[in-house]
């Protein structure tokens, strides 16, 4: 049966000067809004602590605007204002839940500028898309359809590190789950490879990322040597985003191809339970990067398995994969991370490490599910 679900497609677009000029002045206003409501919150949690309500943040949002000093609020839509209290308030709703951290100010430098506008705030029309306080649309690079007669619902406009602007349309899109298929696959989380399979298939990282890091490093060294609040300093800054910006958009084309691969491939699909909370005590750079990755890889196959009727099971982090024979299942010591393969002593089977904790991760995967 085929289900309605909710799919963003981003495209970048290239706005005029005063496009540019109204965006990054809501921008401004977000991040103001944002910080100032945080502030105060924050104030009535560790002084009375009391839970500020969105409907009193959104009150006190109209009180700013009244003020003399903050009355420039008022000159951009509030749309993208409302929008940005309704994200802090599902931040504190996260915290509140134990599934984040506390929430933290929006940083002019390191933050992504962003503002989201809901329908009252935008036109789509003959596949124009024109935002509010604008009299001319947006100049989007459509660099693949949206669905047939596809209604937004919701538009993000962002800009990130390396200058690059991009708008990312909410649309409500029918899809059809794909034919049942036998197979099934676990799939373990690697420093070594990005993923490695039950079927004994290794999913390399991409080769290019070696020397995209090289780049990325060189470019940081640079930053270091100029002259803080300088010219070239933020030109090196821009470099060093734009080598960043490079590396994450090829791996997520990566991911992407993996994740739909795997799921129109397989009907289960088990993977371990690298939860958030666990994996931040992890401070190896290599680590962090394959976690992110890891992340990311685990969220698209969740939605995807959601959308074409496949499932993902979540096998127990502290299940011992590495430790079990996954040919005659008796437990073995705890293995060093620098041992790659070895020999069941029970068996005699010879395992490669990665693709014998896939198998248990399957295993496990299957008798959950
Ligand atoms: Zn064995």
């Amino acid at each position: 049966m085929a289900q309605i679900v909710k799919r963003a497609y981003k495209y970048r677009f290239c706005p005029t000067r005063a496009q540019a000029e109204e965006l990054a002045r809501t921008f401004g206003c977000v991040r103001l809004v944002y910080n100032k409501a945080l502030e105060e919150r924050s104030r009535a949690y560790t002084l009375h602590g009391r839970r500020v309500s969105y409907v009193e943040s959104s009150a006190a949002l109209t009180q700013w605007k009244k003020s003399p000093e903050l009355a420039f609020l008022g000159e951009v839509s509030s749309v993208p204002l409302q929008q940005a209290l309704r994200h802090l308030q599902a931040a504190f709703a996260s915290f509140f839940a134990r599934r984040a951290r506390y929430p933290t100010f929006k940083s002019r430098k390191k933050s992504r500028a962003s503002a989201e506008y809901t329908r009252s705030a935008f036109r789509f029309r003959d596949g124009q898309l024109t935002l509010a306080r604008m009299n001319a649309p947006l100049d989007i690079v459509w660099s693949r359809p949206l669905p047939q007669g596809a209604q937004p619902s919701t538009v993000t406009v962002s800009k990130d590190a390396a200058g690059r602007w991009f708008v990312s349309i909410l649309v409500e899109e029918k899809i059809a789950p794909l034919p049942p298929v036998e197979r099934s696959v676990g799939v373990d989380a690697g420093l070594t490879a990005l993923a490695t399979l039950s079927t004994g298939e290794k999913i390399a990282n991409l080769t290019c990322e070696r020397a995209d890091r090289r780049k990325l490093a060189r470019a940081q060294r640079v930053v270091a040597r100029k002259e803080k609040g300088s010219n070239n300093r933020a030109k090196a800054r821009l470099r060093v985003a734009k080598v960043y910006a490079r590396i994450a958009d090829r791996r997520r084309d990566l991911l992407h191809k993996v994740t739909t691969r795997l799921v129109r491939e397989n009907q289960v699909i088990a993977v371990e339970d690298l939860t958030v909370r666990n994996m931040v005590k992890n401070r190896s750079p290599a680590r962090a990067i394959s976690d992110a990755a890891w992340r990311d890889l685990r969220m698209m196959l969740e939605y995807k398995a959601a959308w074409y009727g496949r499932t993902l099971v979540a096998v127990d982090r502290w299940f011992p994969s590495s430790q079990l024979c996954s040919t005659c299942g008796t437990m073995h010591d705890k293995m060093p991370l620098n041992i790659r393969e070895w020999t069941c002593p029970a068996c005699g089977e010879v395992h490669d490490r990665d693709v014998n904790a896939a198998r248990n991760v399957l295993a496990a995967g299957l008798a959950e599910s």
